[in-house]
């Protein structure tokens, strides 16, 4: 039978009694873990379900736990603690309700997306082809980097009862991430989205050398092609594939991104005694995901399948397990609102769809976005299968 979970924040858990709110989600919605936010990103939202003022928003990515710091002697970068665990330690009331009412805690981490620590240790943050450094997302590629997600890993899995440790953006990130008001006269087609987006970091620097391949040569050839593409604002009609089979040194350049993030995510796989699961946002070329071995070296992948249509949800099951996934390692994130969910009948359509594929279970998309009648579909589409 699938696993079913549900995304949850610290904040929405804890709003009234983490206690209370663990054993609804347990005894009356049915769940059989949670999946809360230990590193998140920056957010500004509206939390549902609030008697009150309703808006909850952090202007920085942070932590929702209370890291031992020795954890992180082995690295420079240093956990960023939200305002609300100063204090209080959220998810230690959260993991003892889960404890008590035999609900599995799941550590949702958001990893290399982290606005907070690129800005602060821009020395570990992806940087341009030009020297940008783009300051919402760490390098994959920086052992510091890598060192500060193992400790992270280990102090969760250490110091509180998580019992999965979700990786959420374990990979490379793209050259724009969308919370600023941004402004872009030439939209970039997918070759000049990935030009951008390429790390060349020293990081990426040493290994590319390491590799054989001349770093400089590299550079210069993806600086001259944007060069010309800010200069003439026209996409590149090739497609990005072709792109890139025709410069072989680009393409051997992206093929050791993806293996520094297969290598990245068994380093994780090996560092925690915890089953892993692998958020798989992202591609080959952008992110440097290779999604069959990726597959086969974690526990699950989590896939959003945020769609109203079973059709559609069907068939992205069925293309996953094309390219080497197997249904039966795939979590599917479903939308438990509009506009995937416009009412309880199409969450019920789209969750039996997964479960005709075999998948290995359910996560509901999010206990403090939703309306609290909408935790009542999420009950009924678990009981349908
Ligand atoms: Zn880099």
């Amino acid at each position: 039978m699938p696993s079913t979970s549900m995304w949850a924040y610290t904040w929405d858990l804890c709003y009234a009694s983490a206690d209370d709110a663990i054993g609804h989600l347990k005894n009356h919605v049915g769940l059989q873990a949670i999946s809360v936010a230990t590193s998140y990103h920056t957010y500004e939202m509206l939390c549902a379900q609030r008697k009150g003022s309703k808006f909850v928003l952090a202007s920085e990515s942070a932590v929702y736990f209370r890291p031992h710091m020795a954890f992180y002697d082995d690295t420079p970068i240093k956990p960023h603690l939200s305002p609300m665990v100063q204090d209080t330690d959220p998810l230690k009331q959260i993991g003892d309700a889960c404890l008590k009412y035999g609900l599995t805690l799941a550590s949702w981490t958001v990893c290399l997306h982290n606005s907070y620590l690129a800005t602060n240790y821009p020395d570990h943050a992806q940087v341009s082809a030009f020297g940008d450094v783009m300051k919402h997302v760490l390098c994959a590629s920086s052992p510091a980097v890598q060192a500060y997600m193992v400790a992270l890993a280990r102090d969760l899995t250490t110091n509180y009862p998580v019992q999965i440790m979700e990786l959420e953006s374990l990979n490379f990130q793209g050259h724009m991430q969308g919370h600023y008001h941004e402004k872009v006269g030439i939209p970039p087609g997918p070759v000049e989205s990935c030009l951008f987006s390429l790390c060349f970091c020293e990081h990426c620097k040493k290994q590319t050398k390491e590799r054989g391949l001349d770093f400089d040569r590299l550079r210069n050839t993806v600086q001259a092609k944007l060069d010309l593409f800010c200069e003439v604002g026209v996409q590149d009609d090739q497609s990005l594939e072709e792109y890139v089979a025709s410069n072989a040194e680009l393409a051997a350049f992206i093929d050791l991104r993806a293996d520094t993030v297969t290598s990245f995510t068994r380093k994780m796989v090996e560092s925690v005694d915890v089953p892993i699961y692998y958020y798989l946002m992202g591609d080959y070329y952008v992110g440097g995901m290779r999604y069959k071995e990726i597959a086969e070296i974690v526990d699950r992948v989590v896939i959003l399948g945020y769609t109203p249509s079973p059709d559609q949800l069907r068939n992205r099951i069925v293309q996953l397990k094309e390219d080497g996934v197997p249904p039966e390692k795939v979590v599917v994130g479903l939308q438990a609102y509009p506009p995937a969910s416009p009412d309880e009948a199409t969450l019920i359509r789209t969750t039996q769809a997964a479960a005709e594929q075999h998948v290995a279970g359910y996560c509901y998309y999010n206990y403090g976005i939703m309306p609290k009648k909408n935790l009542v579909w999420v009950g009924k589409a678990i009981g349908e299968w």
